[in-house]
């Protein structure tokens, strides 16, 4: 596990992305590893005597999501994700996705059945003092989380020494990915730190420049 911030780790168990760990009122982790990580990320969490007590999904793909059913049953965290992203995590929507994406989600899944979620989140909100932020784009429903100044923004776009886009193929809607970029760095962030991606401070000035790279 790294230390980003007082209250704030990443896990390196979770496979392809990151999850992330806040350490506030309620232990939260972010995130919950491909399918078939959940033992990782679980003995993880164990080796460093932390109980998580809620999980909260960025979005329904299998890296985030995959690990989140075991995670729920060996700790009983209650699992959290935005209403909007509901069609894409119960797969009523996967029918509509175009085929590479719905040919990924299958075979990532491994036959794992829809992923548990006890409590679905409405727009922007806060939960234990962790604000939820829409931002819709990479998929429907997709939603970053800020905590003492810093983003964990799954996939809206990649960390880094220089901050990107998510690779379009497996970007939904790009036009509204951008706009939430947008809306991101209007918030005049700190620190970032995405799934595929190091975490990064001086995040405003990293997300202007990327910004400015479709002005
Ligand atoms: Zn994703």
């Amino acid at each position: 596990m790294d230390r980003i911030g007082p209250d704030l780790l990443r896990l390196i168990g979770g496979g392809f992305a990151a999850p992330h760990l806040i350490m506030g009122d309620v232990p939260t982790l972010v995130d919950a590893g491909t399918a078939g990580r959940g033992p990782t990320i679980e003995r993880e969490l164990r080796a460093s005597g932390i109980r998580i007590e809620r999980i909260i999904l960025t979005h329904g793909d299998p890296d985030h999501a995959g690990g989140s059913d075991h995670l729920r049953r060996v700790t009983g965290a209650e699992v959290c994700a935005s209403l909007a992203e509901r069609p894409l995590i119960d797969r009523s929507g996967w029918p509509s996705l175009p085929r590479l994406r719905r040919g990924l989600m299958k075979a990532m899944f491994r036959g794992t059945p829809p992923p548990t979620v006890d409590r679905w989140l409405e727009g922007a909100t806060t939960v234990n003092g962790i604000d939820v932020i829409p931002t819709p784009g990479h998929t429907p429903g997709h939603i970053v989380l800020a905590w003492e100044g810093w983003l964990l923004a799954g996939d809206a776009f990649v960390s880094g020494q220089r901050f990107r886009e998510s690779p379009w193929p497996f970007t939904i809607d790009r036009l509204s990915a951008r706009r939430s970029i947008e809306m991101l760095l209007s918030r005049a962030p700190r620190g970032a730190s995405s799934s595929h991606g190091r975490p990064a401070e001086r995040a405003s000035e990293r997300l202007q420049v990327l910004v400015e790279s479709w002005r």
